[in-house]
């Protein structure tokens, strides 16, 4: 590399730090949790033409790597602390360099997450984070806690994401004004976080949708040892994607991916307290089914028809 390594990331990636005991440039960095705090960590990789193309612009890029991370505190109800970056890059490129960094400390900046460390060598284009976040004790959001009679929630809309994949493979057609729309929506998501720490306490369970909302809806059944029916119409959808054809509608909302929002469960009595968190985090929620005892999910039609068709969520084996 032409910009040596120590070079670059003492360019790109260190600056003082605020909350953090030690940042960037030891052997390791230390924080300091809060008495009464637990520590909530998750780890995600973004690898070239398997998460990303390599057309998008650095500071989506950079955006996007910290968004997905932040996604999975804010499921859990963490408040965002810190977070390492491990990057594997072909080239010292001061251009992408530059770019990717906006984009990643941007965010980071406005949610109050500091970078305290990383790796960085040579190789294929490889973006992978490690998050660390604090949540009172005992109080996270988990998949583990749907129970029977439970409403189940959606943050924002869904399926933009996959309108903006399927419009870039030219599956679909949309115009300019909707296509800017929804490809912001794939590039640059904003994570829930906000609404995942206003939602302990009153939410009984939660999951950040990455991978389809069915998809990670089973994780959450599965995990919590129930059943659902799920309101397929009552999935909030934005006016780009409303007008599409159903098909491409239901394909979007409920097997899309890359979504970011976050899907969660809560009992009825707690209806109320779930419009007063969202109103907090200026989030919008949407009831679209009811967790029940008897296993399996259950798909029905604003009729009230049960449908049969098999839509699947992302799973990297398999497609
Ligand atoms: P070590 O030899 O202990 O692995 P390195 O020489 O790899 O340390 O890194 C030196 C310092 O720079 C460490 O504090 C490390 O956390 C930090 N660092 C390395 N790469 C990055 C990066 N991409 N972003 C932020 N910090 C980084
Ligand atoms: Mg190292």
């Amino acid at each position: 590399m032409s910009l040596g390594e120590f070079d670059l990331i003492a360019r790109y990636f260190t600056r003082p730090v605020r909350r953090a005991v030690l940042g960037v440039g030891d052997d390791c960095a230390l924080l300091a949790l809060a008495p009464g705090m637990q520590l909530a960590t998750s780890c995600d990789m973004l690898v070239e033409g398997r998460h990303f193309l390599p057309t998008v612009a650095p500071q989506h890029l950079g955006h996007k790597a910290l968004a997905v991370n932040l996604s999975d505190l804010a499921a859990c109800g963490a408040r965002p602390l810190a977070f390492t970056l491990a990057l594997a890059l072909p080239r010292a490129d001061e251009a992408w360099l530059e770019g990717f960094s906006q984009g990643l400390l941007a965010l980071a900046d406005a949610h109050g997450c500091e970078l305290v460390g990383g790796d960085t060598t040579r190789g294929p284009l490889n973006i992978c984070i490690s998050i660390f976040g604090e949540v009172p004790a005992g109080q996270a959001l988990l998949r583990s806690g749907a129970r029977a009679g439970d409403d189940v929630y959606v943050s924002g809309t869904l399926g933009d994401a996959r309108l903006a994949l399927e419009a870039f493979r030219g599956t679909v057609v949309l115009a300019g004004e909707a296509f800017a729309a929804v490809r912001l929506t794939m590039e640059q998501p904003q994570p829930r976080v906000v609404l995942g720490m206003a939602l302990r306490g009153v939410a009984s369970g939660a999951i950040d949708i990455s991978d389809g909302l069915l998809g990670d809806l089973r994780h959450v059944l599965r995990r919590s040892g129930v059943g659902a029916t799920l309101d397929v119409d009552a999935v909030p959808r934005s006016a780009a994607l409303a007008a599409q054809p159903l098909a491409v509608q239901r394909e979007c909302t409920l097997a899309g991916g890359d979504d970011y929002e976050l899907l969660f469960t809560a009992p009825p009595a707690h209806a109320d307290a779930v419009r007063e968190a969202a109103v907090r985090a200026q989030a919008a929620v949407t009831r679209i089914g009811r967790i029940e005892a008897e296993a399996g999910l259950r798909l029905r039609n604003a009729r009230g028809c049960t449908l049969t068709r098999a839509f699947h969520g992302f799973d990297h084996f398999r497609s």
